[in-house]
């Protein structure tokens, strides 16, 4: 196995098998057959808590047995190589950017995130049209919120967002960056907008008028807002990397059965050596996606900084799943791209991986940053 995984993680892998076949497949069936999706999430988050995969993306803290970046790398490829709509509810929610949260910020935000009581969502990407960034002046502990923010996931529905924002004091001077807790529910926070990307996200667009913050509700100190929205961000970015390897797999495995299938020429398509070198060469760059992806997991676990290395991975596995999928839908013919067709939903979803969590030239922007001017990274 080109991953190299000890002999515990595969164990894990094994169970993981176990559990897909047993508590998803059935399950994605009777979604097909129009099973509410919200009852058959309940039932997965049982199941889940009950195998125990649900606490490996939770802190001891609150009961977990968080799983190392490798582990975990490990088990969101495999879910993300069966394919359903159903293993996002697999793992329990994580404490996110709330991450060190303590005091009043832990119990009214916090716990009862991790209790699954309240959900948050990210606010970071402001409108092209924006005045100027989402800003808040600080007076008296507390803070008054203007601006803008689009492309927020899960926005409408979610009990707080957490928003960037830039401080400066009542004279208008700069006091630096800090990530905000906002109740949704807070006076001046208006709903513009909700809108739906092609591969299923649903996002929210707000306006804050003069909306009031009390200090407590800001992460961390004043100044530290970029460097914790980005590291929040590098957290999810090895997961979008797994998830990628994981379609990836999905679909060369739809791929395998579909050129080995009979073709209307007479024989199957695998037989024609022009498409034998396109299926080559998509096995080809899997494997280096995979040797990414599981050596910048690796280096996640370990003690040097890793940022440049998970950033290769993101943009990389990102770049060869899109390649990969856009081959598969290629090879399989016109029959992928009707509507409901499993390629053709992957051929959406993929699409968004190149521009979530930073877009790639971004990051490449980022990368190059890293190593000219800070001297990080290793090849
Ligand atoms: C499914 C989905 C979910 C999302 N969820 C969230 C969320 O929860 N919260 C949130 O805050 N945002 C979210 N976003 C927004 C996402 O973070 C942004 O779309 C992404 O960061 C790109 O920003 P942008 O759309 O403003 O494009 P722009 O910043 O305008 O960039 C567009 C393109 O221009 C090029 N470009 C821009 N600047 C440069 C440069 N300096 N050098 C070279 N090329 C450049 C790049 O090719 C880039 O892809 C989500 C987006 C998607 C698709």
């Amino acid at each position: 196995m080109p991953e190299q995984l000890p002999e515990s993680y595969l164990a894990v892998l094994k169970q993981a098998e176990g559990f897909v076949a047993q508590e998803i497949v059935p399950r994605g069936e009777r979604l097909g057959l129009g099973e509410p999706l919200a009852a058959l999430s309940a039932e997965v988050r049982a199941a889940s808590k009950q195998a125990g995969f649900f606490y490996k993306t939770q802190p001891e803290a609150f009961g977990g047995a968080p799983a190392g970046a490798l582990e975990l790398t490990m088990l969101r490829e495999y879910w993300a190589s069966a394919n359903s709509e159903l293993t996002r509810f697999i793992f329990g929610p994580g404490p996110g950017i709330l991450h060190e949260a303590s005091g009043e910020l832990a119990s009214q935000f916090l716990k009862p995130v991790m209790a699954g009581e309240k959900r948050g969502a990210f606010g970071f990407t402001e409108p092209d049209s924006a005045p100027r960034p989402t800003w808040a002046v600080l007076a008296n502990d507390e803070l008054t919120l203007n601006g803008q923010k689009s492309y927020v996931t899960g926005g409408d529905t979610a009990d707080f967002l957490s928003i960037l924002v830039n401080v400066e004091d009542p004279n208008g001077a700069k006091l630096g960056t800090a990530m905000v807790v906002v109740d949704r529910a807070a006076a001046g926070v208006v709903l513009e907008d909700t809108f739906t990307s092609m591969e299923g996200g649903g996002h929210a667009a707000f306006r804050f008028e003069a909306v009031k913050v009390p200090s407590w509700q800001m992460i961390g100190k004043l100044g530290e807002g970029m460097p914790r929205a980005l590291a929040n961000i590098g957290n999810v970015r090895l997961m979008v990397a797994a998830e990628a390897m994981g379609m990836s797999l999905w679909a060369l495995d739809y791929l395998n059965q579909h050129l080995l299938a009979p073709h209307r020429t007479g024989g199957s398509l695998g037989d024609k050596e022009g498409v034998r070198l396109r299926y080559a060469e998509l096995r080809i760059q899997a494997f280096a996606g995979r040797s990414v992806l599981y050596r910048a997991a690796r280096r996640a676990d370990g003690p040097d900084n890793s940022v440049n290395e998970v950033i290769a991975a993101k943009v990389f596995c990102t770049e060869v799943a899109s390649t990969i999928i856009d081959w598969a839908v290629q090879l399989v013919g016109g029959q992928a791209l009707v509507v409901g067709h499993p390629l053709e939903a992957l051929y959406r979803r993929v699409r968004s991986l190149r521009l979530v969590e930073g877009a790639n030239d971004l990051l490449r922007l980022n990368l190059a940053k890293g190593n000219l001017e800070l001297g990080k990274g290793d090849l």
